[in-house]
């Protein structure tokens, strides 16, 4: 894949870049290495004072970030300039919560004097240069997410981002220059997916978080097994909404329309399965049919589009062949199916779509669809909307809607996922721990759960 925007909306290529050469690799990571000797003993007051500045910087830039996003992956600008606003609270969230998160901790009493220790205590140290490799979707949050944490836990970062967002990679690394963070805390190595077997495999490079599709989780975790380092994987997802007959199905309906839909549909935890009991599946189905249809496509840099183009004529083509398979199959297409009108000669659009009549067969019933596209489902009762939830090798987040606590503990029991988020739609947030199990990766992100994963957890013992 060449390292250059193009313009979704239009399929206009806008910037070509060169892939670094291996000596201007080499001496990037000889400048993570020295920086991090010195960086590793700095204070978390300095680090906070550093990322405090990044995020009023971003805040401010927030409008000319959000239209090179747009115009880099085509998600709607409003949603651009909220994912900026978001990364700059999270980078003051973490700034401000890191020397709690990473305080000494103290075994109890009666285990330290059982060791035969006068004291014992448990530090989290810095681990050294890791390595990001992330997705285009959400071109500044993803990387945010990984860089706020490790900064302030005295990491350095070393980032890949997807080779179709190079300007907001460059963004960033300049971003935590400006604010003051010493060169090599935070480089952005603008290279293709094949030079990150290499630079893993370096000696330098103590560990590696990937977000993106499974195939590229799959590649690095490899790797990293063999060199015997540390990751992180956070995947794809496939995410139910559950709506049981106690919910509000209206605003159940309302909500269903922005969580799949989202980010041009785009985004990991977007509700992508809609199981739905059958006392409420036509009046749910009648509403939440209305809302998609209701939706404005247009240009993503108008501020009244709902929906743009995905990013990538590759991933509009992945998406109609999915959807292709299923109606071929006996899908019945309530909305969309197809590329919308008005828009089939320029841009990688395709309209917001629900499909039901879904079976096993079928390829939407256990691939992610990337992009506005809706199964849904009909369940006779809880074990089966339980079942059917499970019903996929994805279990990055959940969404349930009802009223009733015994129904409620039944699916935190049950659900097989990350998360489980009742009468509201799945969202991350610097607090709660991020991630999931099965094919949707390992490992968590956000909160004391995300800062703790890059540290050497190291046991001081005193005689
Ligand atoms: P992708 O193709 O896997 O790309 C993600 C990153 O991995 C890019 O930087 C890509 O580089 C790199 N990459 C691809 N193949 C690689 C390989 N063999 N070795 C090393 N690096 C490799 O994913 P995407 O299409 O950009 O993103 C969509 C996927 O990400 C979806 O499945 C989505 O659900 C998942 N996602 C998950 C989360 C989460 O938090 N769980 C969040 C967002 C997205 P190039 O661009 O150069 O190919």
């Amino acid at each position: 894949m060449p390292i250059a925007t193009v313009n979704p909306a239009n399929g206009e290529t806008l910037k070509t870049y060169d892939a670094l050469g291996a000596e201007e690799i080499e001496r990037r990571l000889a400048t993570a290495e020295t920086t991090f000797r010195d960086y590793r003993t700095t204070s978390f007051a300095e680090r906070a004072r550093l990322l405090h500045r990044a995020a009023d910087l971003l805040d401010e830039e927030r409008d000319d970030i959000g239209r090179v996003m747009t115009t880099e992956m085509g998600k709607p600008v409003k949603q651009a300039r909220a994912e900026a606003a978001k990364c700059a609270k999270s980078m003051r969230w973490y700034a401000d919560h890191a020397e709690e998160l990473l305080a000494d901790e103290e075994p109890a009493d009666s285990d330290v004097k059982d060791s035969g220790a006068s004291r014992v205590l448990v530090r989290y140290r810095p681990l050294g240069p890791v390595l990001a490799v992330m997705p285009w979707n959400f071109p500044l949050w993803q990387v945010v997410r990984f860089a706020a944490p490790a900064l302030m836990a005295g990491n350095v970062g070393l980032l890949k981002h997807a080779s179709n967002v190079p300007q907001t990679a460059l963004y960033l690394e300049d971003l935590f220059r400006r604010a003051g963070f010493p060169e090599g805390c935070f480089q952005t190595l603008l290279i293709g997916s094949g030079a990150v077997e290499g630079i893993l495999r370096d000696p330098r490079v103590k560990a590696a978080t990937l977000t993106g599709s499974e195939p590229a989780g799959r590649a690095v975790a490899s790797v990293a097994g063999d060199e015997v380092k540390k990751t992180v994987l956070e995947l794809g997802g496939s995410d139910p909404f559950v709506v049981m007959p106690s919910a509000d199905v209206d605003r159940a309906a309302r909500t269903a329309v922005t969580a799949r839909v989202q980010n041009n549909g785009q985004s990991c935890i977007a509700a992508k399965r809609f199981i739905v009991h059958t006392d409420v599946f036509d009046a749910f189905a009648e509403r939440f049919t209305a809302g998609m249809k209701a939706l404005k496509v247009g240009d993503p840099l108008d501020e009244d589009t709902d929906i743009g183009p995905l990013s990538t004529e590759q991933g509009r083509g992945d998406l109609e062949e999915l959807v292709d398979d299923a109606v071929e199959n006996g899908a019945t297409v309530l909305c969309g199916g197809e590329r919308p009108e008005g828009f089939t000669e320029h841009g990688w659009y395709y309209a917001p779509t629900i499909l039901t009549d879904i079976t096993p067969e079928m390829r939407v019933h256990q691939e992610e669809t990337f992009g506005p596209v809706a199964t849904l489902y009909r369940a006779a009762d809880l074990d089966e909307a339980v079942a059917l939830a499970n019903d996929t090798p994805f279990g990055l987040s959940s969404n349930v809607w009802t009223n009733d606590e015994a129904e409620a503990d039944r699916f935190v029991r049950d659900l097989e996922a990350g998360g489980v988020f009742f009468n509201g739609m799945t969202a991350s947030h610097p607090a709660f721990p991020f991630g999931g199990v099965k094919r949707s990766g390992y490992g968590r992100e956000l909160s004391g759960h995300g800062i703790r994963e890059f540290c050497n957890i190291t046991t001081v013992w005193h005689g």
